[in-house]
């Protein structure tokens, strides 16, 4: 208990257990437009009791992030939110796992890290062989700027659509994805993402509990229950897609039905902070503190 209580402080006081944490936020670690620093700061502004930054397949922002939210007496979960892809579906779709790591210590991930470091790199390569493919089919590019592109983030089929733009191989970017770079497209590489149970066993290989994201996105809730069966721990029911009304009560319903924590998250990247939240009673349930 001690090591709760410095963590999160007195879990049994009114304050803690009426308090709001926003449990999806994403800093300029992944796409979002305030610094670790700069969002904690505003969590402490809006009144909010803690928050959890979930960048995009990185733990990058963790470390500058505590350091913050110790300063500013903000409570802090680390976290991450992972992308990942049910391929084995008719048509493949994207599922985000929130993976949650309880501790003042940022979490001892080295699986995780793996994996997102190889996930990085395939993404990078990926960016490559469609250029390379490309070149094949008599489209050229520079790729100068693939290089500038990889020291910092990915190579995505959004910059490869506007090379090929400015180059003049194309009239619009709806060209570039039904002739050549769509699914099934004669310059199109696959993804080696993680699929959803994987994503699931890597967060709780380190300690951590995984939540499924806003599942109004995915739309398949069928794939719930399976998660379920491979130990998930909870489903982010508050959501800006899935704001107060009837495809909450939906989720809160489904997360009732199947023994799920239930979470809410802004999913703020450059607004919204504190718009939706979880409560600190709903947080010692997902963290299993009794
Ligand atoms: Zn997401
Ligand atoms: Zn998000």
């Amino acid at each position: 208990m001690n090591n709760i209580e410095k963590w999160l402080g007195d879990v049994r006081s009114d304050e803690f257990l009426q308090g709001r944490f926003d449990m999806h936020v994403h800093t300029t670690t992944s796409d979002g437009l305030w610094s670790p620093t700069d969002i904690v700061r505003l969590a402490k502004e809006r009144g909010l009791s803690g928050l959890a930054i979930t960048d995009h397949d990185t733990l990058d922002g963790l470390a500058e992030a505590a350091e913050a939210a110790e300063k500013m007496g903000v409570k802090l979960i680390f976290g991450v939110e992972l992308s990942t892809e049910v391929t084995e579906a008719d048509e493949p779709y994207e599922v985000h796992m929130l993976g949650y790591f309880p501790g003042l210590e940022l979490p001892d991930a080295p699986q995780l890290l793996a994996r997102l470091r190889e996930q990085q790199q395939s993404r990078r390569g990926r960016g490559l062989k469609m250029v390379e493919k490309l070149a094949e089919l008599g489209m050229p590019l520079d790729t100068g700027f693939l290089q500038e592109y990889a020291e910092n983030g990915s190579v995505g089929r959004g910059l490869i659509a506007r090379k090929m733009l400015e180059a003049g191989y194309v009239q619009t970017r709806e060209e570039v994805f039904s002739k050549w770079l769509g699914q099934g497209c004669p310059a199109y590489v696959p993804h080696q993402r993680l699929q959803p149970m994987e994503a699931l066993r890597l967060v709780q290989a380190s300690g951590g509990m995984a939540v499924m994201a806003h599942p109004a996105q995915a739309a398949h809730d069928e794939l719930v229950p399976q998660l379920v069966a491979a130990g998930l721990n909870g489903l982010e029911c508050r959501h800006p897609d899935q704001p107060a009304g009837a495809l909450q009560e939906h989720y809160l319903q489904l997360a009732a039905s199947l023994g799920l924590s239930v979470t809410g998250g802004s999913d703020c990247h450059d607004s919204g902070l504190g718009d939706f939240t979880t409560s600190g009673a709903e947080l010692l349930k997902l963290f299993k503190i009794k």
